[in-house]
């Protein structure tokens, strides 16, 4: 994988600066172990080391980045197979370190949409009635967000009005990787992630670069942790490791399965915050063409008024790049990650033929689709509080017995979701252990 440049110094930015050596060898019993070298685990790690703590990140794949992951295989260009959009809330870690390290940054947003009826392109009058959808949608989940209602956001949806399926459409499957009948509307309105920018050279990149270095052990995916005694022993694939305490740092999908054994087990009220806070899934569809472009400016999305459940939304052309990408979320994403990979690329390919004939069948030269689904380290994209549980994402981050403590996505506050949120909840986690170990 490509990394940029030498990693800086920069000021405000002192948790990118090189690690010291000592941090970099793996002791059998660090001060603390990360389980996970996701965004959240080699954050954590970093502010554990920044506070001169030694770390193990114990990590069950062959890489580093968890969800964050640049493909540059299967199409011979960076193609993000997690997450690709950065944010740009104040204090936002990945925007920072994208730009102070010269990452090529998209200006996409998704206020350049084409809306497709059939094979021709919305008239105005439709355009209009869709953009008036999506405002009272939005606007509604607002109003119950601010009344702290957390409700499902289908309930109150203004359901009557036309073209309210697309607008639902984006907002659940789509935005949350859920039907809005599982999605809460509190959830989703303190949910905050303006400005997003895609990264030219991928996410995953950037997210490797920052932990490329790390006392990471790959290929590691721990069975148990033991935290009755004074500290943690940590069973790996590759051995047990003693510490002081563990930050856990696996997805709910992950935790939710018993993938991790915990002993003594988890309290009640943990496990109901886990299954309170599910994953969520969307499934990207990537589509290579020979340089066909069907009208479409790059980054441009393309949409058009779902049949029931059945969605697969487009963005053309990437950092100008041959590659279409589509995107369905929810239950129908599910569904199709049940029914392969291949299944993925036909429905998305079929989609795009429906609107611009024999014509894309002649320029397609290849597709993919994500798989996040069936990924035993992730099972799904990224949470979603389920309607009445949105207090859950609490109740995951705390710590057990001052030495079992949990990061992540999910315990991410307003900035749940995002790889950025799941860097903050890391730091955040800590920085708040390597205070309280003596
Ligand atoms: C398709 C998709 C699109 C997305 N789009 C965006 C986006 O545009 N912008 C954005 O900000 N976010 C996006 N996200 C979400 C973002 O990728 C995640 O929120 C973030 O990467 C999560 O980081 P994390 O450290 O919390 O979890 P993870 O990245 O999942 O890290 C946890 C780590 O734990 C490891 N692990 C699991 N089980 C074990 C075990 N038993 N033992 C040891 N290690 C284990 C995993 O392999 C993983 O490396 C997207 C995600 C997906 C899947």
């Amino acid at each position: 994988m490509t990394t940029f440049g030498r990693r800086p110094v920069l000021s405000g930015l002192l948790w990118t600066a090189a690690l010291p050596a000592w941090a970099r060898s793996t002791p059998a019993n660090p001060d603390v172990v990360v389980v996970g070298a996701g965004s959240a685990g080699l954050a954590a790690a970093r502010a554990l080391i920044g506070a001169g703590r030694t770390v193990v990140v114990v990590e069950a794949r062959d890489r580093i980045g968890g969800r964050a992951f640049t493909d540059t295989a299967t199409f011979g260009m960076p193609f993000d197979r997690g997450c690709s959009w950065t944010y740009s809330v104040k204090g936002h870690p990945w925007r920072q370190m994208a730009e102070a390290w010269g990452y090529h940054l998209s200006g996409q947003e998704r206020d350049d949409e084409i809306v497709y009826v059939g094979d021709r392109e919305a008239t105005d009058a439709e355009y209009a009635l869709y953009d008036k959808a999506a405002d009272q949608l939005e606007a509604a989940f607002a109003r119950a967000g601010r009344a702290g209602k957390d409700v499902s956001a289908a309930s109150v949806s203004p359901r009557k009005l036309p073209w309210i399926e697309m607008a639902e459409a984006w907002a659940g499957p789509m935005e949350m990787g859920m039907d809005l009948d599982d999605v809460s509307c509190l959830d989703w309105w303190l949910n905050d992630s303006p400005g997003a920018r895609g990264v030219a050279e991928g996410y995953g990149t950037l997210v490797h670069q920052f932990g490329h270095d790390f006392p990471v052990t790959l290929d590691a995916p721990v069975s148990r942790i033991r935290w009755g005694g004074p500290g943690v022993t940590v069973e790996t694939a590759k051995g047990t490791l003693a510490a002081k305490a563990a930050i856990v740092t696996v997805s709910t999908g992950v935790l939710a399965a018993e993938a991790i054994r915990f002993d003594p087990p988890l309290p009640a009220w943990k496990r109901e915050a886990i299954e309170g806070v599910p994953m969520g899934l969307l499934v990207k569809v990537p589509l290579l063409f020979n340089g066909a472009r069907f009208d479409l400016a790059p980054e441009q999305w393309l949409s058009y008024p779902p049949r029931g459940r059945e969605a697969c939304y487009f963005q053309a052309w990437p950092f100008d790049r041959d590659l279409m990408v589509g995107f369905m979320g929810g239950r129908f994403a599910w569904e199709i990650s049940a029914a392969g990979e291949a299944a993925a690329v036909d429905f998305a390919r079929g989609e795009l033929r429906k609107m611009f004939g024999s014509a894309v069948d002649k320029a397609f030269v290849k597709g993919a689709a994500t798989q996040w689904a069936s990924d035993p380290w992730a099972r799904g994209a990224y949470t979603c509080a389920r309607p009445g549980r949105t207090a859950d994402r609490m109740r995951l981050a705390e710590p057990l017995g001052d030495r079992l403590y949990f990061a992540g996505e999910a315990m991410a506050g307003r900035f749940s979701q995002t790889c950025d949120g799941a860097f903050l909840s890391g730091q955040a986690v800590g920085r708040e252990l390597a205070a309280r170990l003596t």
